[in-house]
This record gives C-alpha cells, sequence and structure tokens, in this order.
C-alpha cells in the first residue's frame, strides 16, 4: 500500500510505499476510493492536538470497499462500500459508553489521528465503526460527508430548535449544514472571512438569508449560532449577535484563545458550548437523511500525492466547499 505519512508534526506529509496490512479480529481492510480533507487534519499536522500517534497516515472521511475481513466480523460483505468516520474506536465500558454518550469515550481511538487513516491506498478500520453507504452518490461526493458533514449535523442538534441560525466559518462543513437547516426550513445567516465576497455569494446560492463578514452583525438577533472556524475571536462576536437565551455552539475540535470579554454578552441565559467527536447513532441518523435531502456537496479533488497542496490550499481558504483526495 502507499500512504502519505506524518512523520513528525510541522512538516510536510511524506509520499510512502508500506508493507500491505491485514485486518485482525474485528477489523476490516479497505480500499479506499476517496477522503476528504478536514480542518481537524490541518491540527494534526499542526501538532496542536495532544498524544497523536506517531508517525501518522492523516484523513478521518473515507470511503473505500471492503477487501478483507478479520475474524469475527458480522454484518458486512466484501465489495461492499463503506464509510469511515473520525470515531474509530471505544472502549463500550466507560461511564459515557454506558449512558449512550460514546462521542465522549474515556478511551476512545479516533481515525487519522491515534489510529492511521485514510490518505493511502488502503487502510484498516474497526467494523463496527464502520457505516454501510450503499450505492447512490458518488464516492467523492460522499466523503466530506463523514465528518464535515456528521459533525456539523451534531452541531445542528445541539444548537435546538432555532429558526434564525447563524454559522461562523462557511467552509465544508457550513456548506453542507446549510442545506440541511435550510430543508429544515429555518434561516441561515452565513459568516465568512472578513471581505471574501466569493464566500458570501457562494453561502447565497446555497439558501442563506443573508451573508457577510464575521466581524459584521446581522439584520436581526439570531435564535442560534455554530462557529465552525477555528477561532476564538468569533466567540464574543457570535454571542453579540444572538438574542437572550441563545446558544452558541463551538463545533471545531481546536480553537485559538478566545479573548476575554464583557459578562453582560453572555447574560440573559446565553449559552456557549462545544461539541465533541460523534456517536454512531449521529451517523446512522444523518446519512439516512442524505438522500432526502439531496446535499449538493461541492468538491475540489487532488490526486493522493498532492494531499500538501490540497492542506495547503485548505489552509489558505482557496477553495469553496470541501477538498477530496483520490487514490
Ligand atoms: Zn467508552
Ligand atoms: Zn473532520
Amino acid at each position: 500500500m502507499r500512504a502519505m505519512v506524518l512523520n513528525k508534526p510541522r512538516t510536510p506529509l511524506e509520499w510512502t510505499e508500506l508493507p500491505d496490512r491485514h485486518p485482525g479480529p474485528g477489523e476490516i481492510r479497505v480500499k479506499v476510493l476517496a477522503c476528504g480533507v478536514c480542518r481537524t487534519d490541518l491540527h494534526v499536522l499542526d501538532g496542536e492536538l495532544p498524544d497523536p500517534k506517531s508517525p501518522i497516515i492523516p484523513g478521518h472521511e473515507i470511503v473505500g470497499r471492503i477487501d478483507e475481513i478479520g475474524p469475527g466480523v458480522t454484518g458486512l460483505k466484501m465489495g461492499e462500500r463503506v464509510g469511515i468516520p473520525w470515531l474509530g474506536h471505544t472502549d463500550g465500558v466507560c461511564p459515557y459508553c454506558m449512558e449512550n454518550r460514546e462521542n465522549l469515550c474515556d478511551h476512545p481511538l479516533f481515525t487519522g489521528y491515534t489510529r492511521d487513516g485514510g490518505y493511502a491506498t488502503a487502510t484498516i478500520a474497526d467494523a463496527r465503526f464502520a457505516f454501510s453507504l450503499g450505492e447512490t452518490g458518488s464516492d467523492v461526493s460522499l466523503a466530506p460527508l463523514l465528518c464535515a458533514g456528521l459533525i456539523g449535523w451534531r452541531s445542528l442538534g445541539i444548537a435546538g430548535e432555532a429558526k434564525k441560525l447563524g454559522l461562523y466559518g462557511f467552509g465544508a462543513a457550513a456548506h453542507i449544514i446549510a442545506q440541511v437547516a435550510k430543508w429544515q426550513r429555518r434561516e441561515v445567516f452565513a459568516f465568512t472571512r472578513p471581505g471574501d465576497l466569493a464566500g458570501q455569494a457562494f453561502a447565497k446560492s446555497l439558501g442563506a438569508t443573508w451573508a457577510g463578514g464575521s466581524d459584521e452583525m446581522p439584520p436581526v438577533l439570531l435564535d442560534a449560532a455554530i462557529i465552525y472556524a477555528p477561532v476564538g475571536a468569533l466567540v464574543p462576536l457570535a454571542l453579540r449577535a444572538v438574542r437572550k437565551g441563545a446558544r452558541v455552539v463551538c463545533a471545531g475540535i481546536h480553537m485559538s484563545d478566545i479573548p476575554s470579554f464583557p459578562y453582560c454578552i453572555l447574560w440573559e441565559e446565553r449559552e456557549l458550548i462545544s461539541v465533541a467527536n460523534l456517536t454512531r447513532q449521529d451517523g446512522v441518523d444523518f446519512l439516512a437523511l442524505v438522500p432526502k435531502i439531496n446535499i449538493v456537496v461541492k468538491t475540489t479533488t487532488y490526486p493522493l500525492d498532492q494531499a500538501n497542496r490540497a492542506l495547503a490550499d485548505l489552509r489558505a481558504g482557496r477553495f469553496e466547499g470541501a477538498a477530496v483526495l483520490v487514490p
């Protein structure tokens, strides 16, 4: 197999030939057909997340086909198309797993962070954490749903019933969740980097009621806001943009420091909450909705060996939607 490997944080990924791997008990081997590039991959690259596997093959938005099945796996068959998400393993016995909050498991493994991921021609996955994808939809357009879509979906649920919904950072997750929110008959208010007129036009093309820079106030106070950009300075801006009793959801795994802010913008029962990871139930619920909503995923594809270029383009905001690597 071949892979783009991160040997050390803050160095480019290296195109590497590796011995073929075989699935152990409870595992499957998946031939990778497409793997999305997520902002979290940049945090792994930059060494911003604690205790990564090293060296590591990044990538946790994997679409592939099962080409080997380990002992004890049930319910999956050879050749089946599956999706491998960020949550790669849980212990199943800790207090969080026991109360159906496996996203907070005490002993998890995360794909492309603490176990090898999909920037490769093949990957090994825990079979219990693979989603059957069926045959509808292209490999490339499904890949970003595995994280941007899934964690976006979880953050949308945590935002609650909000009719007027603000989305800060209009990248891969927001462009998917804007379509879900519209389908749910919500109004979307999209916040991009200041001056990103192309991003604002993109948001409007997906049905946003209003789009502007993150330094602007929306025309009306919002019922909730979700922050997808890893920028702590957005927290006080979002708190100022929401009404009394509203929730501000931080959906990223990493954020720059949040600047201090006056208590009055949190006062009146505004809530600030983060969203961590996903549960398998989130995946089942969201993937069942995808065909009904007819989500249009905007993708830019790169050959697998161009992963460094894809990551640089993501960092610089050089494309709309999501980047996807194709082996
Ligand atoms: Zn657990
Ligand atoms: Zn991700």
